[in-house]
């Protein structure tokens, strides 16, 4: 075992009052990852915290999802964030607790934010980290925790369809079922199942998709999702049917949050990498599907990105 396993072991050991987060419009792998790691930590005794500050709605079929909070309370010894590439995704939850102790991530614009950081980005989900580390630190995976670690990997990989799913993620997910997973059932609650809500929200966005160029891109507004009650602030994966559209090399989805605030996710083809222009306008990602937060209006914001994103592209063709 390598040197920083054998710490975090000994810092598991140490410590009881741990707290486990991630980022804020958590996904499968993030609920997944912090679910895993809370109830095996809870498994060996540990009193364990698992707070997400937008909560964990969707994903009522994982194992003991009411045991995840959005506020942390009273005193902890230690805190562990997964799969968030920078602490501000996290949202409030971390303020005034320091240093994160532990940050466990797959993202490689990961900027090792915590005193241990594994990041490995060649790894589809963190959940996939989890799974290879969690018995150096003397964790047990049960059906539980491995139902868990699963979601993540169908949850990142999109059902093993992005083009970073090697043979590495599937003997994981072999092992996995091995350990008491149902993939079927996974497959079918995170990614098959949809409420009717989301999909009359995707008719909102679709009604406006455009294309111009290799890039196809909607919004979501505010007004779509009060028109058809979407409960959540995310994009309700509508992003999936964008990238779906073969003429485009780049799909993108802009969600307003707030008259001020723009959600936007970029999904790219192989060969084309999104993650640095997610980092430029603040967020982070993958290659193939990044992120960012960004302030103004929709529409001012649209404008921008879809300047930059075209420029990306344009430079991509002059290579
Ligand atoms: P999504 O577009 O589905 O929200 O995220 C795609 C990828 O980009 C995910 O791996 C996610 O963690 C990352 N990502 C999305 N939004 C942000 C953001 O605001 N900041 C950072 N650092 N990463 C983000
Ligand atoms: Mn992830």
């Amino acid at each position: 075992m390598n040197n920083v396993d054998q710490k975090i072991a000994d810092l598991l050991d140490q410590n009881r009052r741990i707290l486990i987060v991630s980022h804020v419009r958590p996904d499968a792998d993030a609920v997944g990852s912090v679910l895993a790691l809370g109830l095996a930590l809870k498994n060996a005794g540990k009193s364990v915290q698992m707070v997400l500050e937008d909560g964990a709605a969707g994903f009522e079929y994982l194992p003991n999802i009411e045991l995840v909070k959005q506020v942390p309370e009273g005193n902890v010894d230690l805190v562990i964030v997964v799969d968030c590439s920078d602490p501000a995704r996290v949202g409030n939850v971390l303020n005034n607790l320091g240093k994160p102790d532990l940050v466990v991530d797959h993202h490689k614009t990961n900027i090792s934010f915590g005193t241990y950081n594994i990041v490995e980005p060649e790894q589809v989900a963190t959940a996939g980290i989890l799974f290879d580390h969690m018995p150096k630190w003397g964790l047990t995976i049960d059906p539980e925790v491995a139902t868990c670690l699963l979601a993540g990997i169908v949850g990142d990989t999109i059902g093993f369809r992005t083009s970073n799913v090697n043979s590495a993620a599937l003997r994981r997910t072999a092992a996995l079922m091995d350990l008491g997973a149902d993939l079927g059932r996974i497959y079918r609650e995170e990614l098959v199942l949809q409420s009717f809500k989301a999909v009359r929200y995707w008719g909102a966005g679709l009604s406006r998709l455009q294309y111009d160029n290799g890039i196809v891109w909607t919004s979501l507004t505010l007004t779509d999702r009060k028109n058809v009650g979407y409960p959540g602030n995310d994009d309700a994966d509508i992003v999936n049917i964008l990238s779906s559209v073969k003429e485009a090399e780049i799909a993108l989805i802009f969600v307003e949050q707030s008259q001020n605030d723009v959600k936007i996710s970029w999904r790219a083809r192989p060969g084309i990498d999104v993650s640095g222009i997610a980092f430029e306008f603040g967020g982070g990602g993958h290659a193939a599907a990044a992120g960012a937060d960004v302030k103004g209006s929709l529409i001012e914001v649209q404008k921008r990105v879809i300047l930059q994103t075209k420029k990306l592209l344009d430079e991509r063709k002059i290579e």
